[in-house]
């Protein structure tokens, strides 16, 4: 099936040979610099909106938005998504506290599949095109700027919580790039925008969107859940709900997301088994795959932990960031069948997750919650625990039947 030698031959071949590699999205971008993009991710990190992420730096957006530089002789991006999105499954059953994880990391890690499946793209097409040509591919840990080459190429545009929209499947797409010397007529991007629609930043409740296509990431509760290896903010714990990895609410609300369409892909779901053990053999049924238990997550082992969530996106938060998590959604759930668990967790876990298990009991305030802080203060060595401990007992319990006169 070797192309013509037309531009316009060859893009129908990459086109279909994606799809049939089971890509839901291509298409082709130009290979020029990313000018205007650069400028503004350049802006965005001096102002400190990047903050947390050390591994961000002006030199990584130089690059990544020259792809010139990632590959010599670059002449077009192929621009692929697959669609990942799952609709929630019913919750669990009342008594069981459970903490949500975002959509993306209900399923296996999708970087090293996604990154196979390229690499099988670029050779096969290699041999469909019966053209040696060079390549490099990326999905998002790579420095490339995606979202940037997504819309150029016209598989979507930006929405204002900065996440790329692509028409029927909104941003439950997980993007790659093959960039590539190969010469191809690029697709004109998108002619859309969301219009006056604010629900992602009006949703947004740590308020991490500062402005339309601005996020604040150190305000994100997805990167106060996954890269922030610190405490969290004590002023932004209460709004963090009960989410234990990740976020979605900016993309639940959004209106165009709403119309998504399920995956056909089954690579990229959730295979039950790390997510459907609670570390207990006995109890109530476990939680569906968009959700954690709570205070399984407390009593995890290192070791669990590492057998659980092998290969998942999950291994990313690591168990003390992960319990950290557990211990902010059960003080905002106010659970105090969790205060034996939290308590625990507050005489035995590591620094970060003892600070934290202070402030849940705090929050739940119940006479045992106030006993296990009294005893832990008796104990407690590292003085920014014994901190979060006065602050606990400082707080005033938001349970209404557990204040004591
Ligand atoms: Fe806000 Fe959550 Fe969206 Fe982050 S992911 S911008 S916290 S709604």
């Amino acid at each position: 099936m070797a192309p013509d030698g037309s531009g316009s031959d060859m893009k129908t071949i990459v086109a279909s040979y994606a799809a049939e590699l089971g890509f839901d999205l291509v298409q082709v971008a130009s290979a020029e610099d990313f000018t205007e993009d650069q400028n503004v991710a350049l802006e965005r990190l001096r102002a400190g909106l990047m903050d947390g992420l050390p591994w961000y730096t002006e030199a990584r957006i130089r690059r990544g938005t020259s792809p010139q530089e990632l590959l010599p002789g670059a002449r077009s991006i192929i621009c692929l998504g697959v669609n990942y999105y799952q609709p929630d499954k019913p919750g669990p059953p009342p008594g069981n506290p459970a903490g949500k994880v975002a959509r993306y990391a209900r399923g296996r890690d999708y970087h090293k599949p996604m990154k196979n499946q390229m690499r099988a793209y670029v050779e096969g097409l290699r041999v469909v095109l019966d053209t040696p040509f060079a390549a490099r591919w990326y999905v998002d840990d790579g420095p490339m700027l995606d979202r940037a080459a997504a819309r150029r190429s016209g598989l979507g545009w930006t929405g204002k919580n900065t996440n790329l929209l692509a028409p029927n499947l909104g941003s439950w797409v997980f993007l790659g790039q093959v960039i590539t010397d190969l010469e191809m007529e690029a697709d004109p991007p998108l002619r859309k925008s969301c219009g006056a629609c604010v629900r992602c930043i009006d949703a947004c409740p740590t308020g991490a969107i500062v402005a339309p296509y601005t996020v604040d990431n150190a305000r994100c509760i997805s990167y106060l859940t996954i890269e922030n290896r610190g405490p969290i903010p004590a002023e932004l714990r209460p709004q963090m709900q009960d989410w234990v990895f990740g976020c979605d609410i900016c993309q639940d609300i959004c209106p165009v997301n709403r119309k998504a369409i399920s995956s056909e892909s089954v690579r990229w779901r959730m295979e039950p088994g790390p997510f459907l053990q609670r570390g207990r053999t006995e109890g109530p049924a476990q939680p569906g795959p968009e959700s954690l238990d709570l205070v399984g997550l407390l009593e995890m082992s290192e070791e669990e932990f590492r057998r659980r969530f092998q290969g998942t996106p999950i291994l990313r938060a690591k168990r003390a960031g992960l319990q950290r998590n557990a211990c902010v959604a059960l003080g905002n759930r106010l659970e105090a069948a969790a205060v034996p668990a939290l308590r625990r967790a507050l005489l035995n876990g590591e620094s970060l997750v003892r600070g934290h298990a202070a402030w849940a009991l705090g929050r739940i305030g119940t006479a045992e919650a106030q006993q296990a802080l009294d005893e832990a203060r008796v104990e407690e060595m590292d003085h920014q625990v014994l901190e979060e401990i006065a602050d606990a007992q400082g707080a005033p319990s938001l349970r209404p039947e557990s204040r004591t006169p």
